[in-house]
Parts: structure tokens; sequence; C-alpha cells
């Protein structure tokens, strides 16, 4: 198995490279050649098999010059018992007829990332090791908050890696920030940038691909690559629970082994849903694929007409995780739906980094609208939709609302009950202020948040994750802030180059 780049067919490399590299030199995403397809029957396989088991099966029709004994390391180092807070890594739970909530969230730092960011650090390092041996990995990392975390946590003390993240100062959850700057390890720094994430995600973007930097780096035997899910080391293993939680719905008896399944995804980057759409493409019978926004709602847009258009307000929300308006991984779909044409992709790349703005063809258009839904909801519906879903024993964070709100108007709109996955990408108390705000009344203001981890621990009766309530009195260890002119110079810093 090959993997190309999306603006750049000519480009052929293995997986270990794709993962060791994060992005293509032209500027475009690594993906596969082509898509491993599954059929009822190793569905059927997979179905007894942990979480563990399934992975390997999964991972290694993707990362063929892997050898089966580094799958299992690797896998089997990432999920090992005890670093998820439940057995099956990502339970699936029906909170209402049709309503399954695919919990992604139960890894260290409570948030769907750590389901590859646990495992992109051993792909990279075995990725590294058949390709780069002797060089150190940089990793840069842009964040709209969760990201950085998760992949600070996965990379801390890895040796042959450094990791550098940045994080818009103004972007992100009290909590979040807190888990960033208090991040522990010898190999991590962490800044704030004056900007938001779509700044932080293009200055990040254009420092992998400045060949000054890249000789810089390469003199002192250094070379970058990407945790953000540009990086195809982050979006395989995403896969792998949409297949797993398909394996579920039919432990659970929602399905039987063939029938459809619609599946939810709360949306920013476009590579949570991005993973669905391979599960499907790989054979695995997915019905809708629903894309649920905030306020920023470039991609409901896009999905409907066709035309994605970033030239519009960018909106600070309760759902930080999903305040983009560039989002990365639709490259990678237009290119499959645009019969793999690099040079159409490499144009409305193009088009969007001068005008903010592309169109795509009536045919492209045709097929997003035949596999995608998408809807959007305000920070309003949102708490709305957590008070609600509440009353009705289950405790939403803000994202996942975000989801559940956006596929409720879908089912009234369209009446289309097929059995449902939603993915839940955060615990509650990552995000405690707006979640507490939805099921209690209490005036808040000036509340701090940790009070509010433990009013909404006595109203709720929901543990707080431990690794979230021990960050109390905590003092941060990275308080800087940058230009987002001069991340460069704060990378730098860090490499002491
Ligand atoms: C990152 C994130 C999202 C968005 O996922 P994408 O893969 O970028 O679309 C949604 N919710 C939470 C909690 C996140 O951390």
């Amino acid at each position: 198995m090959l993997y190309t780049s999306t603006r750049d067919k000519s480009v052929k490399v293995e997986s270990a490279y794709a993962i060791a590299q994060g992005i293509s030199k032209d500027g475009g995403l690594f993906v596969p050649t082509e898509i491993p397809q599954i059929d009822k029957s190793f569905i059927d396989s997979l179905v007894p098999l942990s979480y563990i088991e399934r992975a390997k099966k999964v991972l290694s029709l993707y990362l063929t010059d892997f050898t089966a004994e580094e799958i299992d390391m690797c896998v089997s180092g990432a999920y090992a018992d005890g670093k998820f807070s439940s057995s099956k890594v990502a339970p699936v739970k029906k909170i209402k007829e049709g309503e399954n909530i695919l919990e992604l969230w139960r890894g260290p730092t409570c948030a769907f990332k750590d389901m590859a960011l646990q495992l992109l650090p051993y792909l990279l390092t075995v990725s590294a090791k058949k390709t780069v041996a002797d060089k150190t990995i940089v990793i840069l990392v842009a964040t709209s908050g969760d990201t950085g975390k998760a992949a600070l946590e996965g990379f801390k003390d890895v040796p042959g890696t450094k990791i550098m993240v940045f994080y818009p100062e103004d972007g992100v959850s009290p909590m979040q920030k807190l888990q960033m700057t208090t991040q522990a390890g010898e190999n991590v720094a962490v800044s704030a940038i004056k900007g938001n994430f779509d700044d932080a995600q293009s200055g990040v973007k254009k420092i992998f691909t400045d060949k000054e930097v890249a000789k810089k780096l390469d003199e002192n035997r250094m070379m970058f690559s990407s945790a953000n899910s540009i990086n195809w080391g982050r979006l395989v293993p995403q896969i792998v629970y949409y297949i797993s939680a398909y394996c579920d719905m039919i432990e659970n008896g929602e399905i039987k082994n063939g029938d459809e399944m619609n599946v939810v995804v709360p949306t920013g980057n476009f590579g949570n849903i991005l993973a669905a759409y391979y599960a499907k493409k790989m054979g695995v019978p997915v019905g809708k694929l629903i894309c649920a926004s905030n306020a920023n709602n470039v991609l409901t847009d896009f999905l409907k007409t066709g035309i994605y258009d970033r030239n519009r307000k960018f909106f600070t929300t309760t759902s930080p995780s999903m305040d983009i308006l560039i989002s990365s991984n639709l490259e990678r779909l237009l290119f499959h739906l645009a019969d793999e044409n690099d040079e159409t992709i490499a144009k409305w790349m193009a088009e969007l980094s001068s005008e903010g703005k592309y169109e795509v063809t009536s045919d492209v258009k045709e097929k997003v609208l035949s596999l995608f839904d998408a809807g959007c909801c305000d920070d309003e519906e949102t708490k709305d939709t957590i008070g609600k879903t509440y009353k009705n024993g289950y405790l939403l964070d803000t994202h996942t609302a975000v989801a559940v709100k956006v596929y409720r108007d879908y089912i009234e709109r369209t009446g289309d009950n097929t059995p449902t996955v939603i993915a839940s990408t955060a615990n509650p108390y990552k995000f405690s202020a707006a979640v507490l705000s939805a099921v209690c009344d209490k005036n808040l203001d000036g509340v701090d948040e940790f009070t509010q981890v433990d009013l909404l621990r006595e109203i709720t009766g929901e543990p707080c994750p431990e690794q979230l309530a021990t960050l109390k009195g905590k003092s941060p260890r990275f308080t800087s802030c940058c230009e987002k002119e001069n991340m460069i110079d704060t990378v730098y810093a860090m490499l002491g180059i």
C-alpha cells in the first residue's frame, strides 16, 4: 500500500515515510493510493475481539510496511490496560432509541484526540527508525485546545523527539489551558500566540514547508513532523474506532451485520469525520455522514452548496475545539471525490489561500451531497441540548451537544431513523463553565474554574476525571505568548538552534 500527495500524484511513498514527514513537501496531504476493502466476514471476525485486537487487524491493512510485531507493539502500548478509563477503550452507550454515543474521551487527557495521539508516538518512532534514524523528530502542533494536551501527553519524554505546541491565547477553555501549561516532560514546550486557531495552524504549516527552516534543522540533525490531523498517522487510528463501533452496535443488538448505521461527528478540522468516510469506503455499511458544526459553520454551507468560503466572521464559542474556519482534512476528501485530480486540488487550495474561497465542480458537489448531511447550532442551542439530555440521564460536553442537536434536527427534517452513532469527543469537565450553566440556574459570574468543577460534581454526581481534578492549584510552567509572525523564533529558542 502506497501513499501519494493530494497536490502531486507523482509522489509515491510508504506509510512510514508519510507518517515521519507529516505533510508532503508540495504542501499536500498524504492519502492512500487505494482504500483496502473489508467484507461482512471480516467484520464478523472482529466482533468478538478486544479493541486492541480489532485495531491490529485494521491497522495492518494500511501500514503494510510495518511488521506484525511492530503493529502489535504499537497498539498494545497505546491502549494498554489502565490508560483508558473503559476496558472497551471506546465504548458505545445507548442514550435513547436510535441514539448511541461513542465515547472517545476515556483516555489520559479526556478528549477524543487521545485515541490517535496515544498511538502516534509509537507509529512515529517506528516510522522514523525505518526512514530517518539519525534525526531528532520535532513535533510542531497548532491546537484549538485538545490536540495540544493529547500530543504533549503522548510525546512527553519519548526518546528522539521534541514537541512544541502553539495555542490561541484567548481561544481555549481554562481547563484546556491549564492542562497544557502545566505539562511535565523534558522534551516539551508550550506557547500561546496572539491570534486564533487558524493563525496558529497557518503559521505551523508555513514553518513546515519553509526550505530555509528545513535546512537549518537538517544542519542540526533535526526534522519536523506533525501531530495534527494533517498527519496520516493521526487518521488511521481514528478509522479503527468507527469499525469497532459498528462491531459494538452488532454486539449490543442494535443492528445486524450488513445493516446500515449513520454517523454524526462534531467537526472542526474535518479529521474525525473523514475517518468515518474512510471506514465507509472500506466497506463498513455507514449510511449518512452527518457533519455538525457550531456557529463557525463554514462546513455546513460547503456541504450544501459546494462553495467553501472562509470570508466570514469568526466566533469564539462554548465548543472551542471546533472554532475553525479552515478545515484542513477536507482536502483529502476532495482529492478522492475529484477522481484524484491533483492539479484541481492544488488550484482550489491556492484559491483558498489567496481569496479565502473556492467552488468545487458540480460532479464533486453531487458526490458530497449524496454522502454527507450537515447542520450547525449556536451556543444557546448547545446549552439547551445539554440541559435536556441531562434530564434524560446523560451529561454531554459542549462539542458532543452540538452533534446531538444537529442529529435531532436531521431526524426531524428527514425522518431517517437508521440506527446512529454519535461521536462524543470530550469529557464534560473539560468545559465545566458551559456545561454547568446548562444544568443549573445559579448565577455563576465570577465563580472560578475549580469551584465550577465542584458544583458540577455536586449537582450531577458525575465523577470528575482525576487528571482534571488534580490540576487544581498547580502553577503553570509555560507562560509565554508570541506574535503569530514570530512563531519560528519561538521554535528556534526551544530547540536551542
Ligand atoms: C478536535 C475536536 C473536535 C473536532 O475534530 P476534527 O477532527 O478537528 O473535526 C471536536 N470536539 C473536540 C472535543 C475536539 O477536541
